[in-house]
């Protein structure tokens, strides 16, 4: 493999762009060396500056399910190119792509779209705070959902209460509403609901988190979570930024059998291009401008070449449901073929997964909240990113990021990768 281009496209970029980069984790800081630069993709396969073919296993971090350079989603972005980009004005594609996520996922009625799941997850967060007239949200630990200053709460330590910035620019106003437990501590939870007893707004959780490598939740602790909010009147909130369309058609709502009381969207649903959405049943979605008082917008929202792409994607996953079972057999044969591989070489190592999301971390204790995933050895870690990216396959590059399959990966590339992984030397 030869970076060379790559290179010298992350050195003129960092003298335009901070760190080079438009969003961080592209930058390679965790496992160090310069980041690829990709020229295209197609299927299964990203192909950088240097002509490098890769295995892709981040799938834009979650969008492209079926794959680069999707027909049947390019060909809907480019039909509706031709037609003009943006009006700022209602569409009927819109509509569209509302009854048929509505139709998709349980206990939703109506469904608001932004352009990121950022804004997902903020305005979400704004309608459950107008909708309860309470202040505080609930957040955990290495759970991410996005950049806006509520969610960027220092992660991990102990018995916190209350929240502390961990971005500069975070004031202390908005941190002391958000408070942290931590993921698969039912207890810690209950203990933080009476303690705040009648100022909790909303729990919000990655249902399935993605965020600090993939952690399943137990059935007690995710049932718990929604029988906590309903005694208490709290909203639960799913960011399913990450498992929406992904998981199954209904989300990890569906998958895990638990019922949200607002949901949010952003990968899949966009079908790579940029879409986030927040959807509740009409009686919540009701308090939402211009309907209700809790303000909400953007000039961008439901733009139609986004809305085309989203609507392609959800249409084949909704005639095509097999989908999610395939990838989620594709993904246990990974599981299988990495493990025996770790196995063999006698590594301390703990393999998550669900679905179509997985992870690997380098530790021998079993991986379930954000301290757990944080005692993963960085250093193999590192070894195993860049022996596998010399081979041609490209992993997410921390092990605080779930792998996402997409319906092109084949067995070949599948075995193509557990081979990788057998010739590196950690
Ligand atoms: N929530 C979750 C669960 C996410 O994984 C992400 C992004 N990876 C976000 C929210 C934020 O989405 P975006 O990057 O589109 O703003």
């Amino acid at each position: 493999m030869r970076y060379q281009r790559s290179s010298a496209l992350f050195a003129e970029a960092k003298q335009y762009i901070p760190g080079g980069v438009n969003s961080p984790v592209r930058a390679f800081k965790a496992v160090g060396g310069d980041p690829i630069f990709v020229k295209k993709a197609e299927g299964a396969y990203l192909y950088d500056e240097d002509d490098n073919r890769l295995i892709d296993y981040i799938a834009s971090w979650g969008p492209l399910i079926l794959g680069h350079a999707y027909e049947p989603v390019l060909n809907a972005v480019i039909d509706k190119a031709k037609k003009g980009t943006s009006f700022g004005m209602p569409t009927e594609i819109e509509t569209q792509l509302a009854k048929l996520s509505v139709s998709m996922v349980p206990n939703i009625d109506k469904i608001r779209f932004v352009n990121s799941g950022t804004e997902a997850c903020m305005s979400a967060v704004r309608l459950a705070r107008g909708y309860t007239g309470k202040d505080k949200i609930i957040k955990f630990a290495g759970c991410y959902h996005g950049h806006s200053d509520s969610f960027l709460i220092q992660a991990g330590s102990g018995a916190v209460t209350f929240g502390s910035p961990n971005s500069p620019g975070v004031t202390q106003g908005t941190a002391k509403d958000t408070l942290l437990a931590h993921y698969n501590d039912l207890e810690g939870v209950k203990k933080l609901v009476e303690a705040n007893k009648g100022e909790i707004a909303t729990i919000i959780i990655e249902p399935v988190a993605g965020n600090m490598g993939c952690i399943v939740p137990t059935d007690e602790f995710i049932k718990g979570l929604r029988d906590i909010c309903t005694q208490e009147g709290i909203l639960l909130l799913f960011d399913e930024v990450m498992t929406g369309f992904r998981l199954a058609k209904g989300g990890a709502q569906e998958a895990l059998g638990v019922d949200a009381d607002i949901v949010t969207f952003g990968k899949v649903i966009g079908g790579g291009l940029p879409v986030g959405a927040f959807a509740a049943r009409s009686e919540i979605m009701g308090h939402l401008a211009p309907e209700g008082p809790v303000y909400q917008a953007g000039t961008l929202s439901g733009n139609p070449l986004a809305m085309s792409a989203g609507l392609a994607m959800l249409t084949e996953l909704n005639n095509n449901a097999q989908i999610f079972q395939s990838l989620a057999d594709k993904t246990e044969y990974l599981h299988k073929g990495l493990a025996k591989v770790l196995n063999k070489k006698g590594v301390p190592y703990q393999i998550n997964r669900f679905g179509s999301m997985i992870s690997v971390h380098f530790t021998d204790e079993p991986v379930v909240d954000f301290a757990s995933s944080a005692k993963g050895n960085n250093a193999t870690f590192k070894k195993y990113f860049h022996g596998m990216l010399d081979k041609g396959v490209y992993l997410p590059p921390s092990a605080f990021e779930s792998y996402f399959l997409n319906d092109a990966l084949s067995y070949d590339d599948l075995d193509e990768t557990i081979n990788a992984a057998k010739a590196i030397d950690l």
